[in-house]
């Protein structure tokens, strides 16, 4: 059976040559080929290739089985269970290839579906054409053939990729049932090719936005990881908060905290600077106003330390109902928040050793960041300008000399928490703050 008419480009139409593809994407596909199966490029690869963008990896598809695929590439090994696929490896760079699938109707296998019509599983093979309805976007379902330098289009993706439309094969509704994550990805590509989302996905948003509890932790916490090092993070972000998606994803976090963007504005640049980045320090910061007022909180009943201890582990544990934070991650997060009192105290005795942490540097520019945004979930003026002071201080004492830096040490002595410190310094009011009591 066709389900339509395919369109067909080629070279002189569509501009893409094979340059532009990756070497070992072609020699995947043309090996395939050679062996007699089919061998495509596929997917956000074609399309960032149509749109002028760099593709950060290249998938092909085919219609031999994953174990032909394995069988076929020695440095080759399958992964995946709902959906299984043969990665490929080249040095430092896989190739994912996928055989050609078809959607599997509810009626037609139960249990390949959750009652609420979520996909289980999706193993099933189908033809080139059913493999290009399965996909989620049309602008997602175009294929490249090396060999014959044409773009088959099934779903109209060309169409949709010139006029800058985002849009699902088929019935957006039952896509974002079938897969409430493809919300998300929506989102991210929204962000990352600036395009204009179908009024039918913004519909269903509400619906995906309460189907994300059923997704497994870990397949979330890899979208989440995926939007938030995208290089578009502040403007999926935007797009996020405007949705039911942001509470249910990150429940806890204020939609207007002004962390937030800031800092994905910092990530997004370091991506652009090629400067390392870690998903760590934004979900430091997306957990930050929960993880405060936890604080506040367990306060009333015991010690600062005891009480920034507890909420740290509050915090992250529900998190991680919703998304799997893997633990280097967690464990990074929690340094960061616990860094921060340390920062603003400055005991004389710790800075050498603070300023030589492994956290350190990212401790302090999270404690930049407070200072620059705002940090509304501080208390008072004075918590304010503590916080402003010690992020001056910081950077200070990075900039300067070791025997400068010695003096700034020695000035701290002269400034514990009190009077003493009021009548040396001169300029900017002490503002004690609750960072004196980490010697507790
Ligand atoms: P990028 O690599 O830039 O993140 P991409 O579109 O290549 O974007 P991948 O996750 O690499 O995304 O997936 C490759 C292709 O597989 C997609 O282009 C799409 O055709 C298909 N695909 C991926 N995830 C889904 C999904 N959840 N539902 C349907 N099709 C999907
Ligand atoms: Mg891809």
């Amino acid at each position: 059976m066709s389900l339509t008419e395919v369109r067909r480009l080629d070279a002189t139409e569509h501009g893409l040559t094979s340059e532009r593809v990756s070497p070992n994407a072609l020699d995947v596909t043309a090996k395939l080929q050679a062996a007699g199966y089919a061998g495509l490029i596929v997917g956000g690869c074609v399309r960032d290739l149509l749109l002028g963008l760099t593709p950060k990896d290249f998938d092909v598809a085919t219609d031999a089985t994953p174990e032909e695929v394995r069988d076929l590439f020695r440095r080759s090994r399958l992964v995946g269970r709902r959906f299984r696929i043969a990665h490929v490896r080249y040095g430092r760079e896989l190739i994912e290839v996928s055989t050609f699938r078809r959607a599997v109707a509810e009626e037609e296998d139960e249990r390949a579906h959750s009652a609420a019509g979520m996909i289980l599983r999706d193993n099933v093979y189908g033809t080139l054409e059913e493999d290009a309805f399965r996909r989620d976007f049309t602008i997602n379902a175009l294929y490249y053939d090396p060999q014959t330098e044409e773009i088959l289009d099934y779903v109209g993706g060309l169409e949709d990729l010139e006029s800058g439309h985002l849009r699902f094969i088929g019935d957006a509704a039952t896509r974002v049932r079938e897969d409430p994550v493809r919300a998300l990805r929506a989102i991210r590509f929204q962000a990352k090719l600036d395009c204009d989302l179908d009024p039918e996905i913004s519909q269903c948003l509400p619906e995906a936005a309460s189907a994300l509890a059923a997704v497994p932790p870990a397949r979330l916490f890899d979208e989440i990881q995926k939007i938030l090092m995208s290089g578009q993070a502040e403007r999926a972000w935007e797009f996020l908060v405007a949705t039911p998606l942001r509470a249910a994803l990150f429940p806890g976090c204020d939609p207007n905290d002004p962390l937030v963007p800031r800092a994905m504005r910092n990530t997004d640049d370091r991506i652009r600077e090629e400067k390392p980045v870690t998903p760590g320090f934004l979900l430091a910061v997306l957990l930050w106003a929960d993880y405060q007022a936890r604080v506040a909180d367990l306060l009333e009943e015991m010690k600062p330390a005891e009480a920034r201890g507890h909420a740290a582990t509050d915090c992250l544990a529900e998190q991680q109902q919703i998304m799997a934070v893997p633990r280097r991650f967690s464990q990074f997060i929690r340094e960061v928040w616990q860094l921060q009192e340390r920062l603003i105290g400055r005991q004389p005795r710790a800075i050498h050793r603070l300023a030589g942490h492994a956290r350190f540097r990212a401790a302090y520019d999270f404690l930049l960041l407070r200072a620059e945004a705002g940090d509304t979930s501080i208390g008072t003026d004075e918590e304010a300008a503590a916080i402003t002071e010690a992020a001056e201080w910081w950077t200070r004492y990075q900039e300067v000399s070791e025997s400068e830096r010695k003096t700034m040490i020695e000035e701290r002595r002269g400034t514990a928490p009190g009077k003493k410190r009021r009548r040396r310094r001169r300029r900017k009011s002490p503002a004690s703050t609750d960072g004196n009591d980490t010697a507790a």
